[in-house]
């Protein structure tokens, strides 16, 4: 499902930039390194689609790329210690434009470290999305790089935070890109949102 099926669409830095609101959309989420590239990667099965490098001095945008009937949306890497002021207030108003405007938006994904769990800047995004009244739900990423006691307490430490935000859908998806793990899982839960 969606292997070799999804393609770039654009790359939008304005509301007047979003292609038409005419199918299902997911979000993906996280903090800068946490692996979301190498996952739109895994899940779509294209290598390279995603772009692998965020670097703070580019420009911030939320790229498209439809898979069958949805599209799949990347938003920029948060957590740059050092982004400029103005590049940072300029990416919010459009993160907050977007999430509060967007109908066909069903559910963003926030991926987490497995070897941090949540931390302060995800719980501002989760935050975020409970005054969207967007429903989220937790990736963790990076499994095969975790111990089962350190996975463990990520995941309970992530389920702390996420008892806190009305927004949070309850279960967690556990993922390796590197190993595939959980892939297929996030596959059929993105292929069985209701339009
Ligand atoms: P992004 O900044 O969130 O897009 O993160 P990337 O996808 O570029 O990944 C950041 C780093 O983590 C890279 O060095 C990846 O190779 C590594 N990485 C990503 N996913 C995994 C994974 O599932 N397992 C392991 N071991 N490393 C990963």
């Amino acid at each position: 499902l969606f292997a070799g099926e999804t393609d770039f669409l654009k790359g939008v830095v304005a509301m007047s930039g979003l292609p038409p609101a005419d199918r299902v959309e997911v979000c993906f989420a996280g903090r800068s390194n946490v692996g979301k590239s190498s996952l739109i990667n895994a899940l779509t099965g294209r290598k390279g689609l995603a772009r692998a490098s965020n670097t703070p001095g580019r420009t911030q945008e939320i790229n498209f790329f439809t898979a069958r009937d949805r599209y799949i949306v990347d938003l920029p890497g948060y957590g740059f210690a050092n982004a400029p002021v103005a590049v940072v207030e300029k990416w919010q108003n459009l993160l907050k434009q977007y999430l509060s405007g967007r109908q066909t938006l069903r559910r963003v994904f926030v991926l987490i470290d497995a070897r941090h769990g949540a931390k302060a800047v995800d719980e501002e995004i989760m935050t975020l999305l409970d005054k969207s009244a967007v429903t989220f739900q937790v990736v963790m990423t990076k499994i095969d790089k975790v111990k089962k006691g350190a996975l463990d307490d990520a995941l309970a430490k992530t389920r702390k935070a996420l008892s806190k935000h009305p927004a949070a859908y309850p279960e967690l998806i556990l993922t390796s890109s590197e190993k595939g793990e959980g892939i297929p899982t996030l596959r059929a839960i993105i292929a069985g949102i209701d339009a």
